[in-house]
């Protein structure tokens, strides 16, 4: 029996509801599984945490960490109390950078019983393959002049490694997918950073003659998105360009509380970090009514990188029959309690 040792960060706001009913899913499917058990270490680390103690996560944290298998993410933030950019960069970039985990990768879909606000999005399932650790977000650039004359240069930075390393992982997520990826670029007006990644991707679809390829430029991608969502599969983007198409991506499935994300150490030399794309939710945290599906589905991404794919697709089967039963919360206009639907999933596991 594998025993996999993950920490848990349930974080700010309704990260300490709807981490706990994650890992009891969690906990359900590995004994009806039976080949894995999970073993959690609970972290209190977060903004509460940080007015306590003045940092958002202890300074050996990071080595602490790195002592697990995984690392599951509730969501961070305090914003009345605590300064976002703080919790952010105490905490949730801290890790994504000294764990480099340089892949963000983000599915949509339409699930069952979900309504979108795309009339006809039939067959909506791609996923986001965004570039992590450089691009466009960088801190190279500066400020010169001043008043009228004033410049601001913003410089982003791709490297081969980096955008190469991005890409193969979205043709291999391809190979167990509908074999095509799309890859998001705009060489017709970034003279230099996307004919370089327009050059990478060609050179990377070589080893990959099986799937089918097609290069879009960023803004005719986002409308393909929103008027034939059907004929998309897995997308290559880069740090920004990901950012954008993936919020979009959440808005067609319907709700943000849906919406799972990973940042993913494909190396596996440090823990991979799965946190559902929602934040901490301060306006409706405590109330028992956040949607606990985001951070279910995130579990799924968990499971599918630890292997157990079986159980991925179980654990998505029983969150589709919970929604196609009319059991939601209020985000997705039903009545549901976060418990009343956690509980309808586990038994839906079954
Ligand atoms: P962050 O800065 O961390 O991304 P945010 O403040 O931008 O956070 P969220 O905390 O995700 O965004 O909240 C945005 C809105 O979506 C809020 O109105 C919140 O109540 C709602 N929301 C977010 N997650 C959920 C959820 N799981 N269930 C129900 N509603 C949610
Ligand atoms: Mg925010």
């Amino acid at each position: 029996m594998n025993t996999y040792k993950i920490a848990v960060i349930p974080g700010d706001g309704i990260g300490l509801e709807v981490v706990p009913a994650a890992i009891d899913v969690l906990n359900k499917i590995a004994e009806i599984d039976g080949s894995f058990r999970f073993e959690w270490t609970y972290f209190p680390w977060g903004c509460d945490y940080y007015l306590e103690h003045g940092v958002m996560m202890p300074e050996d944290g990071i080595e602490t960490l790195k002592k697990y298998d995984q690392i599951f993410l509730g969501a961070v933030g305090m914003p009345e109390l605590v300064p976002d950019h703080i919790s952010l960069w105490g905490l949730l970039i801290k890790i994504r950078r000294e764990m480099k985990q340089s892949i963000n990768v983000r599915p949509a879909k339409l699930l069952a019983g979900l309504e979108s606000p795309l009339k006809n999005p039939q067959n909506f399932d791609i996923t986001v393959v965004r570039e992590n650790s450089e691009g466009e977000y960088s801190d190279s650039g500066g400020r010169i002049h001043s008043g009228s004359d004033e410049i601001a240069i913003q410089n982003a930075v791709f490297t081969r490694k980096g955008t190469e390393r991005a890409m193969r992982y979205a043709f291999e997520l391809a190979k167990n997918s509908k074999g095509h990826v799309t890859s998001a670029t705009k060489s017709n007006g970034l003279t230099y950073s996307m004919p370089f990644w327009d050059e990478v991707f060609e050179t990377v679809k070589v080893d990959y003659p099986e799937i089918k390829t097609v290069s879009n430029h960023i803004d005719a991608l986002a409308a393909y998105m929103v008027m034939k969502p059907q004929e998309l599969d897995v997308i290559v983007a880069s740090n920004l360009f990901g950012d954008i198409l993936t919020d979009l991506g959440g808005a067609i499935m319907g709700s943000i509380g849906i919406a799972p994300a990973a940042n993913l150490n494909i190396e596996r030399e440090y823990p991979s970090m799965f946190e559902p794309v929602h934040g901490s939710a301060p306006d409706i945290a405590g109330k028992g009514i956040a949607n606990p599906i985001g951070q279910i589905w995130t579990g799924k991404m968990m499971l599918d990188f630890l292997g157990n794919h079986e159980a991925g697709s179980r654990l998505l089967n029983a969150i589709e029959k919970t929604l196609a039963s009319g059991i939601k919360t209020g985000d997705i206009g039903g009545t549901s309690t976060l418990s009343e639907v956690k509980e309808a999933i586990i038994k839906n596991l079954i």
